[in-house]
């Protein structure tokens, strides 16, 4: 897929799978209006078929329980230019397009943005070759390394300059 471009998340009709019922394959995908190679890929993430059934049957619970625990996982994953925020508890953009940067290893760089929605100072460890793709979204500002004598630790008390 390429970079930027995001298939709108479709929500599976989960409410529809019967606790008690079971479904091979080709019922989960009918129920669910989705493909059966996406019921397979399932199959291969951890979703738990019924012991000694061929063809593969899974139980309504489980397939409930996985399909649950999976959109909450979704919900949590933040695209390439976003930023956990533990104060929203959401996936969030850096405020007004600015992020730091600082280079910790030949390969891996720390970045901080300040949430967009509150405010609150975000942290995210990538990859330098990521870099490029998130200078196109972010006004990306290099700091000087870490230093550790006496150096100040970046302020995490939301103490920040006038916007
Ligand atoms: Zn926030």
């Amino acid at each position: 897929m390429p970079a930027g471009m995001k298939r709108p998340q479709r929500r599976l009709p989960v409410q529809r799978v019967k606790q008690a019922a079971t479904y091979d394959v080709a019922e989960m995908a009918k129920l669910l209006g989705t493909h059966r190679n996406t019921v397979r890929r399932w199959l291969k993430d951890g979703l738990q078929p019924l012991d000694d059934v061929r063809p593969i049957v899974v139980h309504g619970s489980e397939l409930k329980a996985f399909l649950t625990k999976r959109r909450k996982a979704r919900r949590n994953a933040c695209a390439p230019d976003e930023f956990f925020c533990f104060r929203c508890r959401a996936p969030r953009r850096a405020a007004a397009g600015m992020v730091d940067v600082r280079h910790r290893t030949a390969t891996v760089a720390a970045l901080t943005g300040l949430c967009a929605t509150c405010g609150t100072p975000m942290h995210r460890t990538v990859r330098r070759t990521a870099l490029p793709a998130l200078a196109e979204s972010y006004d990306l500002q290099t700091l000087a390394p870490e230093r550790l004598n006496g150096c100040t630790a970046p302020s995490l008390n939301g103490d920040l300059k006038g916007e």
